[in-house]
C-alpha cells in the first residue's frame, strides 16, 4: 500500500497518548525533599501541602501535623495522591534543620550522603539480575528554605546550595513571606538571584516553551516568581470579606496562604504537583542520576564500595565531647598523682631528716661514750 492511502500514517503520532495512558495506568512516584535553617518552616509547610492538596486524606495530613516540632533526624513520609484517575505516590522527606548544632559548618553534610545514598542504591539494584521492585528514593525536587531576612543568602547558604544544585534539581523558597512587606520581598529576591547567578549557584529551571500559548504563558509566570515566597499555615481563617481560607490572623488583617498576592505558594504547588512533576522526575533520572552514574563509574572499580566522604556531624559532635571528657578526667588524674608523689617526696625528706638527726644522737652518744671509756682508763692508771 503507498503512503499516500494510509492517512494516519504508522500511528508514531499516537505514541504519546499511549505513552500517556500508561503512565496514567501505573501512576508516577514523586520525591520531594525540604530543607534548610530549622524554624524556617519546613514542617509547617509539609503539613500545608497536606492540607491544602490531599483533601480526602485528612487523618495523614493530622498525623504528620502532631509530629514533633523540631526535625531532629530525617523523616520520610508518604501518601497518595489521586486526580482524574492518575496515582501519584508522593514521598516527603523532612530533613534536620540547620543551625542545631555548635559547629554548623559541615550540619548539611548527612543531606547530601542521603541524596548520593539514594542514586548509590539505585545503581546497585540496577546491576542485580532482577530489576522489578525496586526501592527508588532518588530525589526529584528539593526546596531549600532561605530565611527572611530581608538581605541577602548567608555565606552557609550559599555553600550549601551549591552541593545541593549539582546533585538534585534545587528550588529556594522564601520563608514566612508574611514577615516581609512587598518591596522587600521583590528587594530580597532579587538579591538572592544576583547571589545565585555570580557563586554559579545550579536552580532548576522549567522549560517554558510550549505549543500552547497559554502553558508557555503559565510556564513563564511560574519561572518568573523565583525564589517562590511562601506563607506555611494549616489553620482556617476568615478574611475581611469573610471567606474562610487557610492562612495567619494578624490585627491588620491575615495572610493568605492561596493567595498569589500574598505569597507563591500556589505556583509552588502547581510546579510541584501539576505542570512540572514529569520534567522533575525525568531530569532528576536523566540528569543528576545519569552524572551521579557517570562519575562513579569513571572513579570507581566495578563492584568497589562508595567511600563515606561525609560524617556525621551530630556523631563528631558527641565524639568531639568524649574527647573533651576524657582530657579533663586524665588532666585531673595527673594532678591527683603530682599531689601524692609531692606527698611522698615531702615525707621521705622528714624521714631523712629524722634518720640523719637520729645518726647524729648515736654519734653525740658514741663519742660521749669514748669520753667515759678515756677518763676511766686514765683513772685506773693512777
Ligand atoms: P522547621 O524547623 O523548619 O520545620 O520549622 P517549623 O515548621 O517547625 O516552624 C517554626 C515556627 O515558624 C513555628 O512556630 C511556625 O508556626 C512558624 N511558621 C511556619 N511557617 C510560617 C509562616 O509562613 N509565617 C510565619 N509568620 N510563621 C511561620
Amino acid at each position: 500500500m503507498a503512503p499516500s492511502a494510509m492517512p494516519d500514517g504508522v500511528g508514531v503520532a499516537h505514541l504519546p497518548n499511549q505513552r500517556h495512558k500508561i503512565v496514567s495506568k501505573r501512576g508516577a512516584n514523586f520525591t520531594l525533599m525540604v530543607c534548610g535553617e530549622s524554624g524556617t518552616g519546613k514542617s509547617t509547610f509539609v503539613n500545608t501541602l497536606f492540607t491544602t492538596s490531599i483533601k480526602n486524606n485528612k487523618e495523614l495530613a493530622k498525623r504528620h501535623a502532631k509530629q514533633v516540632d523540631k526535625t531532629v533526624e530525617i523523616e520520610i513520609t508518604k501518601a497518595e495522591l489521586e486526580e482524574q484517575n492518575f496515582k501519584v505516590k508522593l514521598t516527603i522527606i523532612d530533613t534536620p534543620g540547620f543551625g542545631d548544632y555548635v559547629n554548623n559548618r559541615d550540619s548539611w553534610m548527612p543531606i547530601v550522603e542521603f541524596l548520593d545514598d539514594q542514586h548509590e542504591s539505585f545503581m546497585a539494584q540496577e546491576q542485580q539480575p532482577t530489576r522489578a521492585n525496586r526501592i527508588d528514593l532518588r530525589v526529584h525536587a528539593c526546596l531549600y528554605f532561605i530565611r527572611p531576612t530581608g538581605h541577602t543568602l548567608k555565606p552557609l547558604d550559599i555553600e550549601i546550595m551549591k552541593h545541593l544544585g549539582s546533585r538534585v534539581n534545587l528550588i529556594p523558597v522564601i520563608a514566612k513571606a508574611d514577615t516581609l512587606t512587598p518591596n522587600d520581598l521583590a528587594k530580597f529576591k532579587r538579591n538572592i538571584l544576583d547571589v545565585v547567578e555570580a557563586q554559579g549557584i545550579r536552580l532548576y529551571t522549567c522549560p517554558i516553551e510550549s505549543d500552547d500559548e497559554s502553558t508557555t504563558n503559565n510556564n513563564k509566570d511560574i519561572m518568573s516568581a523565583l525564589p517562590f515566597s511562601v506563607i506555611g499555615s494549616t489553620e482556617d481563617v476568615v478574611t475581611a470579606d469573610n471567606r474562610k481560607v487557610k492562612g495567619r490572623q494578624y490585627s491588620w488583617g491575615c495572610a493568605e496562604v492561596e493567595n498569589e498576592e500574598h505569597c507563591d505558594f500556589k505556583k509552588l504547588r502547581t510546579l510541584l504537583i501539576r505542570s512540572h512533576m514529569h520534567d522533575l522526575i525525568s531530569t532528576t533520572e536523566e540528569t543528576h542520576y545519569e552524572n551521579y552514574r557517570q562519575i562513579q563509574m569513571e572513579t570507581r572499580k566495578f563492584g568497589e564500595a562508595k567511600s563515606k566522604k561525609y560524617e556525621n556531624p551530630k556523631f563528631k559532635e558527641q565524639e568531639e565531647k568524649l574527647r573533651l571528657a576524657f582530657t579533663e578526667q586524665v588532666k585531673k588524674e595527673e594532678n591527683r598523682f603530682r599531689q601524692w608523689e609531692a606527698q611522698l617526696v615531702s615525707e621521705r625528706d622528714r624521714l631523712n631528716k629524722d634518720l640523719e638527726e637520729q645518726h647524729a644522737k648515736i654519734k653525740a652518744m658514741e663519742t660521749e661514750l669514748e669520753n667515759v671509756y678515756q677518763m676511766q682508763g686514765r683513772n685506773m692508771r693512777r
